[in-house]
């Protein structure tokens, strides 16, 4: 009897252990659209048994909410775009450092945290759009020549307060320096054809309804109004052109959508599964074309529609580089007017 009751405790306690430690579950927190992953993570779920427990929302609040949960925090990863939000995640403390063979020999260095706190998963270019027939791409070279007065009234592009342009000028900090850039800023924010409104799309809007000539936005954008369902916007889309600024030196700035493990993470070996999922050529092919996007992979090609755009340089920054200067890059458009 005593035997039978300690074999009984044993089978209970194995159990309870098996149920806890094999958790088939993994929290994540997205800022991305729940269409643009949703799939994705049905197909790792068939693949794994793991399931895939997805909350959404907006950038900003997930961050917060994060902060706010802390230890208890349920999410084991949090999907987020911009190297800027990333890095804020990270200096934040809600993310922990991840150390895998696989992601570091699949994306490059430069698109994700040295010490692992975050991954790149696609990336996206922000280059300069032109209106064409009404500017000659001859006129076009770099970011810093937009700061020419032949531009004066001429330029559509988004506020200071959005985490794109303030990786941009971060980008061109880390590049020429910051007293070159605020000069630069000062002058480029006297080209602006209207004070700062709207998103990406509509600066590329703005430049097709004749208010601006050029546009800045990220390649994303542009791609879904070209191969989305409304046609206005794809009328707005066919009448601008990309041109990739900086091909002669660092190349055209890009930015990346990321992921990175909580530091509260319980299903720690599952989110890394789920990381490791996301860079698979498949999982890579999917997550970027859903989007528009360019595959963070080497050797996963990117879609006909960015692949008519043409190849490009994109400057090598290790993006985390970025954040570090999110702050000064912030106080110098402030400083340059850049509403
Ligand atoms: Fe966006």
């Amino acid at each position: 009897m005593r035997i039978q009751i300690t074999m009984l405790v044993l089978l209970l306690s194995a159990s309870i252990h098996t149920s806890w430690a094999d958790s088939n579950e993994v929290n994540l927190y997205s800022a991305r659209k729940e269409a643009l992953i949703k799939p994705l993570l049905e197909e790792f779920t068939t693949e794994t048994g793991i399931k895939v427990n997805l909350v959404t929302g907006k950038a900003s609040a997930l961050l917060k909410r994060l902060v706010t949960e802390g230890r208890n925090s349920p999410a084991d990863l949090f999907i987020t775009v911009d190297a800027g939000n990333l890095y804020r995640a990270r200096e934040a403390g809600v993310l922990q450092p991840v150390s895998s063979q696989q992601l570091n020999a699949v994306i490059p260095a430069n698109l994700r945290d040295a010490d692992g706190y975050w991954f790149g998963l696609s990336q996206r270019a922000r280059p300069i759009f032109y209106v064409k027939g009404k500017v000659d791409p001859k006129q076009l070279s770099t970011y810093e020549a937009l700061a020419d007065s032949q531009w004066k009234g001429r330029i559509c592009i988004r506020s200071s307060s959005n985490i794109y342009n303030q990786s941009l000028v971060a980008s061109m900090i880390a590049a020429i320096g910051e007293e070159k850039t605020e000069a630069w800023a000062t002058a480029f924010v006297a080209n602006f054809a209207r004070p700062p409104k709207g998103g990406d799309k509509d600066q590329i809007k703005a430049a097709a309804a004749g208010l601006c000539d050029l546009a800045i936005a990220n390649t994303y954008y542009f791609g879904n109004m070209l191969t989305g369902k409304d046609q206005s916007l794809k009328k707005a889309a066919d009448a601008v052109a990309v041109f990739w600024p900086n091909q002669d030196d660092r190349g055209t700035h890009i930015n990346v959508s990321g992921v990175g493990m909580t530091s509260a993470a319980k299903n720690s070996d599952n989110a890394i599964k789920l990381m490791e999922y996301l860079v698979s050529e498949k999982a890579q092919q999917w997550y970027a074309e859903v989007n528009s996007e360019y595959p963070v992979r080497e050797g996963v090609p990117a879609s006909k529609t960015l692949q008519s755009w043409g190849e490009f340089k994109s400057d090598a920054v290790e993006l985390s580089k970025l954040g570090e200067l999110n702050a000064d890059a912030v106080k110098l458009m402030d400083r340059a007017g850049w509403k």
